[in-house]
């Protein structure tokens, strides 16, 4: 029998948030109460409008308060219903036209912008219009939000389907709802298309006209509905090519990809940018969803495959990084990290590092260093050069990627469509193994992509072990050589996981026990943490989830002056323990490499201790470790018979019998002889071994000669 005991912990500004919908939701049913309209329906308005947000700043269709109340309505206040307007006050706002503007707010804004009052006034025009349409509700929805079809078609959705918000609950209802047809959009997976009126974008030919090589990410600082209404006000002048909803991903395009949308604040920028925009509020946290994420993910990931958008944050980037913005736009509560991945797990992640992306450094003399903008035959329309000559390098450029993940890629470098770059030339590609040389003729490749080869390389970015590089040495002098982009590729192992395994010191499966101290000078993905050698401390690296296999394990160390020459480890496997000791000591404090130790046979699950306690060194450093998969486990042929250490996972051993008689022995892990047979005749044989799961030695010994290959444990 099986208790499942479910533990909701709650944040305290969860409790805080929960606390101020109770507030709202009592608000809602009091105003709903004196003005006699239904609860439900405020509760669909504030939901839409807000999601039950009260801010003091105009929504992006100048709605104002958690009811989305507009300035027009304030035609309509009624001084007799005890309205109290709140002082006078300045705030900065984010404003999809004008930037950060100052707002005054005075006149009659004032008396909506009270929370209790911004709800009562809401349920004061329903009643109105009510009344207005003789009590025909969707009539009285329509005049509501000003023949808006959008919104009234989103509030009877949700009163339809119900909603939900912490405490506050509404069940749907039975409500027919006509069916609209729309516009098809570009994209597969978008929901529909409502074009942005004419005047709030420049029809165009991209990317003929423009190359699009930019996609920015948006807020709307209001509600879906709200902004695709603004993108539809004539007067706006703003678009983009795409709206999401916070609370499903739902998707509308506005503008088509050939055309611009004006969206960046920039008019170059708008010439060469997808912009998409989302639901929420800069300000507040929680607007940005996994389901709005994704469907976000999915369009920028479109815009790499169709337009060759470059697969990194210099070509995707939020507003507030656009020259010369005013904007913050998609703010702190907008987790980048978490979005480039969403892009890059979809199918054909690449890294392209461009040479004028973030990860291009150049060196040696400028006098010597040419840029070429806007000529076709550069990757992205530009690149650098230099002549090659024969002695040591002098120019040279090193393109680092910012990969989502360890892991085998295939790199190529991007070769011009011009046949003058013709230099025989050497890229090194710095990788977690070694630095490899690669020397390739550019005249041989114009205008593709050539592959420099696979190399296992690092999540995020760094030059010691994760980048390319190129100098201007070759065996002739004063021929162009090219600085243009490289592409990382991920290679999906056949295995289903990687053959270079690192865990470094910090990661995930990085475990420390005692004092460890966190040490930033240089080690592997810049820092390392270190232990006293008298102390009993000790670090678990857990790589149980690896399997059987045979693999080279190689420690990263700094190493020093005042280090250990014989730290040491123990690999703990399901075969026994494995100890070995690595000398962490050097005169030379810029020693800082990876040490091979030495290949083991593993059978899952397996980890690796390394303890402080040392007799040697006032230091014991912990830093990266590396299990290199080389091969599964294999079967050792000894005296005419096979050996073979194995984890039985179930309990059986198959043999196939060749005609031969053999002879079988199983031993337990202390050398206890527990099973014994011989076996004759030809065909399938099975034994059935019924001992606890757990490693065993099995010896097979044929009569004359070796058998081999007979058995298939299951
Ligand atoms: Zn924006």
């Amino acid at each position: 029998m099986k208790f499942l005991i479910i533990l909701y912990f709650l944040s305290a500004p969860q409790k805080e948030r929960i606390l101020e919908l109770e507030k709202y939701k009592n608000l809602i049913e009091r105003a709903a109460e004196e003005f006699n309209v239904d609860p439900d329906l405020l509760k669909a308005i504030a939901y839409m409008e807000t999601r039950f947000h009260h801010t003091k700043c105009p929504s992006i269709d100048n709605k104002y308060g958690i009811m989305g109340i507009g300035e027009e309505d304030t035609i309509f206040i009624n001084e007799n219903l005890n309205f109290n307007p709140v002082s006078p006050f300045e705030m900065e706002c984010e404003t999809h036209d004008k930037g950060k503007t100052k707002i005054h707010y005075k006149g009659k804004i004032r008396y909506i912008l009270d929370l209790e009052n911004n709800i009562r006034f809401s349920a004061y025009l329903l009643k109105k219009f009510l009344e207005e349409e003789n009590n025909d509700t969707i009539k009285a929805i329509l005049k509501y939000f000003k023949g808006n079809e959008l919104k009234k078609d989103r509030i009877l959705e949700l009163l339809k389907e119900g909603f939900e918000e912490g405490p506050i609950k509404v069940k749907g209802k039975e409500i027919k709802i006509p069916i609209k047809i729309f516009e098809t959009p570009e994209l597969d997976s978008i929901d529909r298309f409502i074009p942005a009126h004419p005047n709030n974008y420049t029809p165009s030919d991209r990317p003929y006209t423009y190359p699009i090589q930019y996609v920015i990410i948006h807020t709307t600082q209001g509600s879906y509905e709200g902004a695709i209404s603004w993108f539809q006000n004539p007067n706006s002048g703003v678009s983009a090519h795409y709206v999401l909803r916070s609370v499903d991903g739902h998707s509308t395009q506005m503008v088509k990809h050939k055309d611009i949308a004006y969206h960046a604040g920039n008019w170059t920028y708008n010439t060469k940018s997808i912009g998409i925009e989302h639901e929420g509020w800069v300000e507040q946290n929680g607007w940005y969803t996994d389901e709005m994420m994704k469907k976000s993910a999915y369009i920028t990931r479109s815009m790499i495959n169709i337009y060759g958008v470059p697969y990194d944050r210099q070509h995707i980037i939020g507003h507030n990084e656009v020259p010369g913005a005013n904007h913050t736009d998609p703010g702190p509560y907008w987790d980048w990290v978490y979005y480039m991945r969403l892009v890059g797990y979809l199918p054909n992640p690449d890294t392209i590092v461009d040479d004028l992306s973030k990860g291009f450094k150049r060196g040696g003399p400028y006098s010597s260093w040419w840029f070429k903008n806007n000529v076709g035959y550069g990757y992205g329309g530009h690149l650098f050069w230099t002549y090659t000559w024969t002695n040591p390098v002098l120019n040279w450029a090193r393109w680092t990627p910012d990969l989502p993940d360890t892991g085998d890629y295939e790199i190529f470098a991007y070769m011009p469509n011009d046949p003058s770059f013709n230099a025989y030339i050497r890229y090194k590609i710095y990788n977690l193994l070694e630095t490899t040389p690669y020397w390739v003729n550019q005249g041989d490749y114009t205008g593709a992509w050539k592959s420099l080869g696979i190399y296992p390389m690092p999540e995020g970015g760094n030059y010691i072990n994760g980048c390319v590089t190129l100098g201007d040495t070759s065996n002739q002098n004063n021929k162009k050589i090219a600085f243009d982009a490289i592409k990382f590729r991920k290679i999906e192992n056949i295995n289903n996981f990687s053959s270079i395994n690192i865990i470094d010191d910090g990661n995930q499966n990085y475990y420390s026990y005692g004092n460890w101290n966190l040490s930033s000078y240089t080690g592997y993905l810049s820092d390392y943490r270190w232990a006293y050698t008298y102390q009993n401390d000790s670090v678990k690296y857990d790589f149980s989830y690896l399997p059987d296999g045979i693999y080279e394990v190689s420690v990263f160390v700094r190493k020093g002056q005042n280090r250990t020459q014989n730290a040491h480890y123990r690999i703990y496997s399901q075969n026994g323990t494995f100890d070995f000791y690595v000398n962490q000591y050097s005169q030379n404090i810029n020693e800082v490499k990876w040490i091979l130790c030495d290949t083991f046979t593993l059978i899952s699950p397996f980890y690796l201790i390394l303890y402080s306690y040392s007799t040697t060194g006032e230091v014991v450093i912990t830093d990266a470790v590396r299990f290199k998969y080389i091969s599964p486990v294999s079967l050792k042929e000894e005296r005419g018979e096979i050996c073979f250490n194995y984890v039985l996972k179930d309990n059986k051993i198959i043999f196939y019998l060749n005609g031969k008689n053999i002879h079988v022995n199983i031993y337990d892990l202390i050398g206890r002889k527990i099973f014994e047979k011989t076996y004759y005749g030809k065909g399938k044989r099975e034994i059935d071994f019924n001992f606890p799961k757990g490693v065993y030695f099995i010896k097979i010994k044929g009569e004359k000669e070796i058998v081999k290959k007979i058995v298939k444990i299951y």
